[in-house]
């Protein structure tokens, strides 16, 4: 064969796939600008997150939640369909400290965009369970913390839309003194009461904190849908009855069969401390209120 020929099929062979990609892009490139392309993309990994990306983007941004109704996020892993959506975003709010197994993965699928970790700033407590080296996620659940992931994220999109910085500053602030009152009001409310709580799965470490309170948990580890063993109950069963505690918390989505077991062994009832980590009815702080309320119940 002739080296012309030759080179000239070898040209041909290279330009056409990449011409019909250009083509291809074109068009994907359209369908990204009839969906409204000057909104930034954000895809936030669970609910509390998903819920103060609207509150600080409102309508300037396009808001997805990856985990979807229903799915406890602990052990939650996304399909070939959501790394597709996550690699269109051009951000990918998440909770970090490990909360997130599959964001390590996600560079290598090619994703271009940034990676907001709320937890920027806030400071961790390892786990008592050293299986989990990453430390304790549940930030979202103490309101101080949770105020810092609402401006983490108003950060990140006034660096993704400059334009908006003012827009996007002052729906955060205006959050965030909402979120002083929750903290002054449970503050105050708990604050004549008594401290010690048993909770299903260790998420209120951060919280238990805040408040001066001592949880204990019927689960010992980081994973609701640990194994109570019939040791943990026994140990769980003697420190209520030593402690003089009559609630046992149970969370919503998870079954309450263990929990109620323990509230009949020491006479007491089972009421919801939600660690929000499940999709539901109700707002970030109309959750917190109802936590506060069973937690009066139970304490005060
Ligand atoms: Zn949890």
């Amino acid at each position: 064969m002739n080296i012309q020929i030759k080179m000239a099929i070898i040209a041909i062979a290279i330009i056409i796939p990449l011409s019909s990609i250009a083509v291809y892009g074109t068009n994907s490139n359209q369908q990204f600008t009839n969906t409204d392309n000057s909104k930034l993309q954000v895809i936030s990994s669970f609910n509390p997150l998903y819920e103060f990306s609207r509150i600080v983007g409102q309508e300037n941004i396009d808001s997805f939640l990856l985990v979807p109704i229903g799915v406890e996020p602990h052990d939650w892993e996304p399909t070939v369909k959501d790394v597709q959506k996550m690699q269109n975003a051009d951000l990918i709010i998440i909770n970090g400290i490990g909360f997130e197994n599959w964001v390590d993965d996600l560079e290598e699928t090619g994703y271009s965009g940034m990676i907001v970790d709320t937890s920027e700033g806030i400071l961790i407590k390892t786990h008592k369970e050293h299986n989990h080296d990453e430390g304790d996620p549940h930030i979202w659940l103490n309101p101080v913390y949770a105020k810092i992931q609402v401006q983490n994220i108003a950060i990140a999109f006034s660096n993704s839309d400059p334009a908006n910085d003012q827009y996007y500053q002052s729906n955060a602030a205006k959050y965030i003194k909402e979120l002083d009152l929750l903290d002054s009001k449970i503050q105050t409310e708990l604050s004549n009461c008594k401290n010690d709580f048993i909770a299903f799965h260790d998420a209120f470490s951060y919280f238990a904190d805040e408040y001066n309170l001592n949880q204990h948990t019927i689960i010992s580890s980081n994973d609701p849908h640990g194994e109570a063993t019939a040791k943990t109950l026994e140990n769980i069963i003697s420190t209520a009855k030593k402690l003089n505690i009559n609630v046992i918390f149970a969370e919503e989505n998870v079954d309450t069969r263990t929990s109620e077991i323990i509230a009949n062994e020491i006479d007491g009832k089972v009421l919801v401390l939600s660690p929000l980590e499940v999709v539901s009815d109700g707002t970030y702080i109309s959750r917190m209120n109802e936590n506060l309320e069973n937690l009066k119940e139970a304490l005060c």
